[in-house]
C-alpha cells in the first residue's frame, strides 16, 4: 500500500453492492479500490444457493458469486484489499480513510452494505 496514492474512487464493503459498484466505476475508467475487512461476498457469501440471481439457472452458491463479481470487477482494473476501515474524513476535497491496512486517500467515497465502523 501507497499512502500517497490517490484513488478516484474508495469502495468500504465487498458485497455484492461493493463489487457491483467497483465493476462500474473501474470499467468507466476510475482507479477504484474495494477495502473489505472479512471476505468478498458479504452476506450473499454466507448462503449455499441463491436461486433469484439472473443467468444462473441452476442457481449458484453464495462464494463462487462473490468470486465471479470479484474478477469480473479487477478484470477492469478494480483493486481489492483486505482492510478494516475504523475511521474516515470526509472533509476536503481528498477523503481520507483509516483501516488495519494504513491510510488510503480517495475523491470519492462509497460506502456499502452494513458499514460499521
Ligand atoms: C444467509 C443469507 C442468505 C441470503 N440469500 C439470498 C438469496 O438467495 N438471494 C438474495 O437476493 N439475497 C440473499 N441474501 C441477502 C444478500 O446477501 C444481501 O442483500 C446482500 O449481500 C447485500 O449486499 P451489500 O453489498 O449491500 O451488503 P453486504 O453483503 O452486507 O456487504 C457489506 C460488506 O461490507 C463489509 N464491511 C462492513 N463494515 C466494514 C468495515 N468497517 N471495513 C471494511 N469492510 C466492512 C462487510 O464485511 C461486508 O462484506 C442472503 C443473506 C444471507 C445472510
Amino acid at each position: 500500500m501507497n499512502e500517497n496514492h490517490v484513488y478516484d474512487m474508495i469502495i468500504v464493503g465487498g458485497g455484492p453492492g461493493g463489487y457491483t459498484s467497483a465493476l462500474y466505476a473501474a470499467r468507466a475508467g476510475f482507479d477504484t479500490i474495494v477495502l473489505e475487512k472479512l471476505s468478498a461476498g458479504g452476506q450473499m457469501s454466507l448462503t449455499w444457493q441463491i436461486d433469484n440471481y439472473p443467468g444462473f439457472e441452476n442457481g449458484i452458491d453464495g462464494f463462487s458469486l462473490a468470486e465471479k463479481m470479484q474478477k469480473q470487477a479487477e478484470k477492469f482494473g478494480a483493486k481489492s484489499e483486505y482492510a478494516e476501515v475504523f475511521n474516515m474524513n470526509l472533509t476536503g476535497k481528498l477523503k481520507r480513510v483509516e483501516t488495519s491496512s494504513g491510510i488510503y486517500i480517495g475523491k470519492e467515497i462509497f460506502l456499502t452494505g452494513r458499514w460499521r465502523a
